[in-house]
Parts: C-alpha cells; structure tokens; sequence
C-alpha cells in the first residue's frame, strides 16, 4: 500500500471475524487490508471436498442466531448456497448407560424420557423459586445449574452440551462470560423457566433466535463458502503470508511490521488473532495488562475425525444432529455430528458421513494421540454406541492444538484488562472469539460491532 493511497484500516487475521469486519468497513467506503499469517483464508473455518465426501476440518454448521447473517450473505451473493439443516437434526441425543437418548424437545418428552429419572424432573419443578445468585459474582456454570436444575441435569443436559460447544468444562466456564443469555434470564427474571417464555415474546419482536431454537445451517459446499465469498468481495485487499511481527504508534495511526514487508502504516489497527499469539507480538506501547490478560485465556487441543462410508453400514439411517457423551459416562470421545444426516451431498449417494470430536478440557490429551491409537478409539466407541462396526473407507483427522477459547471465571476482568487498552491507545481494536462469543454467528456479531466502533470514530 503506497502513501499515494489513503491510509487504510489494517486488519489482522483472516478468519471469518476478520474477513467479515473487513467486508463491512470496505462496504462504506473505508480503504481497509487484511493482514493474514497462513497461505490460506478462514483460520479455523475450512472445507474440503475428498472422494466425494465433503469434509468440514474446523465448525461444521453455524446457526442462524441473528438476521445479520442472512444480509451478509445477500450481500455477498451466496444465499443460492445456503441450506439450513434437515429436519431430522431437531433430533440430538445424548449417551446414559451406554445407549443413545433423545434429547427431549418439549415437557411432554421430558415427562417420558430415560435420559433423567424421576427426580431429576420433580426436581426441576423448583427453579422458578430458587432466588438470584448474587450479580458481581463470578459464578461458573456448574455451581448454577446444580443450583437452579439439580445435579443430574448438570451431568446429563449441560455438561455434554457443554463440551459440544465449548469443549469446555462447566466447573471451569464462567456463566455470565460463557452464556450470557443464561445469566441474563436469571437476573432479569429471577428463573430460567420464566424467562425461556418471556425472553422468546421479547426476541420475536427483535427477530432474534435464541440459541436452542435458531435453526443450524450451512452452505451446499460447505462453510468455506462464506470465507471464499469474503475473499471474493475483498480481492486484492487480503495479503496472505503476511504475519504481523510488531505493531507501533506512528503519528495519528500505526506502523505495522509484516514477516518479509517493509513497515506498513494504517490510520486504525484491528487485531482478530487468537489471544495466545499476542505473546510473539512485539507491541511499541503499553499494554502490559492486556498482553497478560490474553495470555491467562485457556484453548483446550481437539481432535476431528471426519469417517466417511461409501455404502451405509447401519440396516438403518442415522436421523439427527449427532450425540454427545456427558463425563460421566467416562468415554474416550465427545460426542459426534452425523453430516450426511444434516445437509445435502456430504458423501456419495447411500454413503454416510459423520465427524467425531475428541480431546477438549474434559480429555486434552486424547486430543494429541498418535492416529492409531485415536482412531481405534473412535472406532470402538462407534461399534458400541453406533453398532458401526467397519472401518471407514475415508477417515481424516484434523487436529486443533488450540481449538477453542474457554471463557473461564474471571473472563470479564481480563477483558476489562483488554477494554482498557483500547481505551487508552485510540484507533487500535482487539476482536476474534475470545471476545463476543464462539460460534460463528457471534463471530460474525461481532465483527459488525467492531466494524461500527472503527467507522464511527473514524467519522468523529
Ligand atoms: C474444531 C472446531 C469446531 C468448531 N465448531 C463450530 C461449530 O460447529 N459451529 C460454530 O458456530 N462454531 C464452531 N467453532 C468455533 C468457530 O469456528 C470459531 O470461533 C471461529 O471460526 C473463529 O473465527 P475467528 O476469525 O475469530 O478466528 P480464527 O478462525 O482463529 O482466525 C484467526 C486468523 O488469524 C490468523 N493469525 C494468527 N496470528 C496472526 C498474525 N500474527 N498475523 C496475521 N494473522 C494471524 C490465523 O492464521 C487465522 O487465520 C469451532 C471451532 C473449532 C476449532
């Protein structure tokens, strides 16, 4: 970028949070670069088609949280390629005593499930009288679930639920930081009950979905379809093989310095990397805490084995989301997504394709197993939840060494540590998942957030 050319907006890292922010603000008109460290775009969003399987390396859907979504991809040209997933996938189960167990979708179901006992749901009869925790604690999840629904929906309910989004642990998350939303009912409403039913009138009028009925989707081919379409829109804006090594104030902006580029200046500066890599960061300014801060945030390793079948093994089709396995059930895997079962074209006609998640906080060392050792393992859990009992004929692993931030107790202050140096340092940014959310649609939240915050004072 030459100084003949305004100074733009210089964003780091091209994940779907960096690339979507960058759409935004080239979309009003700003002058903007991507910065990114690998060859390719997407950071942990990856797609790939493989003997005619699709194969998804990182997130495998996304759900449809926010209308957001849906104009951005109006916008981009990709709604053709949209597809929410099957109807089948309302059904999830989840492993107690060895079997799968729908998840049960309404009071009825939960009246004649085997996934809690008897007391468990006479139990959950008292949430609405269990008062508020107190607001300026920190409370983790486990300590209000056990405390608001009993033990056993604990274990079975929010523990597997948890290591399927997080692959975290509720004893660890902060549930204010983790699941706001949750905390929120609580404190708005004084019980979850009460406030799933007022919360959903109030959401309608807002057009927001909460997480438990948004509706997952994805694209014909895959996820990476978003980050191709936010490359497309960007072309030349995006340099790859472009790490940041440093970052400096230089007059009203900054002084970037890229692995094998001159020094690069940019009027704002918005960090979108994993808060592990501020560490290699050579920063010209102070914000100790901030890098302190970032550094205390946790990425458990995961392990996802894709399996695909050409011919379905099973007498019968698997119908759903997939399964989780709650801790307690002390097996070697997470759970599993069937994807042949949620879209469109994931294996070849009458194949079946599903991925197995391993590792996370519960096990991060199952994670990091040699390839034998974790498929043998994914392979017997399967003949024994499954009855999948042939190897695959296309078996992948990708692993994530550092998979996903756990927004633990004590999350607000190191973010506190982090608004604070935004506060003092004008023009500079620091977004990604680590803050906002996980998923991808609040991936995509945010960066429309941040993509105001840097118009906004741009304009001021
Ligand atoms: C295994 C797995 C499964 C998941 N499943 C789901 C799911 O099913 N649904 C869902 O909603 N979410 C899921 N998620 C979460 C979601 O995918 C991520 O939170 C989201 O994609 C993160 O996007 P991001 O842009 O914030 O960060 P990233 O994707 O991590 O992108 C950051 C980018 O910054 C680059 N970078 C790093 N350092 C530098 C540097 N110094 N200079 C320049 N660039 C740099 C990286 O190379 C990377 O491209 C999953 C995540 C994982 C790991």
């Amino acid at each position: 970028m030459s100084d003949a050319h305004p100074t733009p907006v210089a964003v780091i890292g091209a994940g779907v949070t960096g690339l979507t922010l960058a759409h935004l603000l080239d979309r009003q008109g700003l002058p903007v670069c991507v910065y990114e460290a690998q060859a390719r775009l997407g950071g942990t969003m990856r797609t790939s088609r493989e003997e005619g399987f699709l194969v998804e390396h990182g997130p495998n859907s996304a759900q449809e949280t926010t209308p957001l979504l849906r104009q951005l991809f109006a916008g981009l040209g990709i709604d053709g390629q949209f597809e929410y997933a099957a109807p089948a996938s309302k059904n999830r189960y989840v492993v107690r005593g060895g079997r799968l167990h729908a998840v049960p979708l309404g009071p009825t179901a939960l009246l004649g499930t085997g996934l809690f006992s008897g007391r468990a749901k006479l139990r959950l009869l008292a949430e609405p009288f269990i008062g508020r925790a107190n607001p300026d604690e920190d409370e983790d999840l486990a300590h209000f679930v056990e405390r608001r629904l009993g033990r056993e929906f604990l274990d079975y309910a929010i523990d597997p639920f948890v290591s399927g989004v997080f692959a975290g642990l509720p004893e660890k998350l902060s549930v204010r930081s983790a699941f706001p939303r949750l905390w929120e009912l609580e404190q708005r409403y004084g019980s979850l009950i009460k406030g799933a039913i007022l919360g959903a009138r109030e959401r309608r009028k807002r057009q927001e979905q909460s997480k438990q009925s948004a509706q997952s989707f994805s694209f014909r081919e895959g996820l990476q379809a978003l980050i191709d379409a936010l490359a497309r829109s960007l072309g030349d804006k995006v340099r790859t093989r472009a790490p940041l090594r440093g970052l400096r104030p230089e007059g009203a902006g900054f002084s970037l310095e890229l692995e094998g580029q001159a020094p690069v200046r940019a009027r704002a500066v918005v960090l979108t990397i994993p808060a592990y890599t501020y560490e290699g960061l050579e920063i010209g300014f102070d914000c100790a805490e901030a890098r302190r801060a970032l550094a205390q945030i946790y990425y458990p390793p995961v392990a996802v084995v894709f399996c695909g079948y050409r011919r379905n093994p099973l007498a019968r089709p698997l119908n759903g989301f997939g399964f989780l396995v709650p801790r307690r059930e002390q097996r070697q895997i997470l759970g599993s997504l069937w994807n042949s079962s949620l879209f469109s074209g994931r294996a070849p006609e009458g194949g079946l394709a599903l991925t197995v998640f391993v590792g996370g906080s519960r096990q991060p060392e199952h994670a990091l197993w040699p390839e034998d050792r974790l498929m043998d393992a994914v392979a017997a859990e399967l003949k024994d939840l499954l009855g999948l009992a042939p190897r695959p004929d296309l078996q992948r692993i990708f692993r994530w060494p550092r998979a996903i931030p756990q927004y633990q107790v004590g999350h607000r202050q190191l973010m506190g540590a982090v608004e604070d140096c935004e506060a003092r340092h004008p023009g500079l940014y620091l977004g990604g998942n680590f803050r906002g959310g996980i998923s991808v649609a609040d991936c995509v939240k945010s960066a429309h957030a941040l993509a105001d915050r840097v118009a906004g004072a741009l304009a001021g």
